[in-house]
């Protein structure tokens, strides 16, 4: 029994040891999940062209009237789904390419998706496009990603291949229209954008059969809704984006 009694202290010391030394567990799982279902990107809905930039035009359709249709189409269908949404225009103004990738760049998470129509020389051209950057650079005269390209262990930022392929694919189940694939391009608001960015062509305006098709509502609607559920779709695949201390400790964690 005499020898009980420093076992007895070992045991209570240890204890109190791990009591103090035991690590901060963090957020749990099911916290950070929380987390990341509810770490939305701002959507920067992009509609192409505006005021003294009409975009193309033909068969009674002008393009930059089109696209801002359908990216307000795009906004109201994502707003009940708690994704934050931005336009980079919302009427008939000329905004330059720069402002727009710059509207993207004062974002933290976003995803940008801009909104075309096509034209092409014949009149039988004709189908859905999305295109992405090959790669990203920074804006012209910005030297804000230079500490950014310079780290040697910095991540690759996603060029939007992804999210280009989600949008394509429900274009084409929802409008049935010609599946032009996705298309790397070096286009300036997918290269200057430091997030995830697309550009959507929703069919060619010159060509009088898909015309028709654009000019009705209803199948704005449809390319809308496609865009709209590329877009949640990409979001499901998407890593929790780095919680920063001071990000966890605004949201409680
Ligand atoms: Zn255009």
């Amino acid at each position: 029994m005499k020898n009980a009694m420093p076992c007895v202290g070992l045991v209570v010391l240890a204890g109190c040891l791990t009591f103090i030394v035991a690590p901060d567990e963090g957020p749990s799982t099911e916290a950070k999940i929380e987390s990341a279902l509810n770490s939305f990107p701002t959507v920067v809905i992009d509609p192409g062209h505006g005021g003294k930039d009409e975009g193309a035009s033909g068969n009674g359709l002008v393009e930059k009237t089109l696209s801002l249709d359908v990216a307000l189409r795009v906004e109201k269908i994502l707003k009940p789904f708690n994704f934050p949404v931005v336009l980079t225009r919302r009427d008939d103004t000329f905004i330059p390419l720069e402002e727009r990738a710059a509207i993207a760049n004062r974002l933290d998470n976003a995803v940008f998706v801009s909104i075309h129509f096509n034209h092409a020389k014949d009149r039988v051209s004709t189908g859905v496009e999305t295109f992405y950057a090959p790669a990203k650079v920074p804006p012209d005269g910005s030297w804000t990603w230079v500490g950014f390209f310079n780290k040697p262990d910095a991540p690759p930022l996603d060029n939007g291949e992804t999210l280009a392929g989600f949008i394509q694919a429900a274009l084409v189940l929802r409008t049935d229209a010609v599946n032009r694939g996705i298309k790397s391009r070096e286009l300036y608001v997918v290269r200057h954008t430091r997030c995830p960015a697309v550009l959507v062509e929703g069919g060619f305006i010159n060509n009088p059969l898909e015309a028709a098709l654009i000019s009705n509502g209803e199948y704005r609607q449809r390319l809308a809704s496609a865009i709209a559920e590329g877009i949640m779709s990409y979001q499901k695949t998407r890593p929790q984006p780095i919680q920063t201390p001071s990000k966890l400790a605004r949201a409680g964690l």
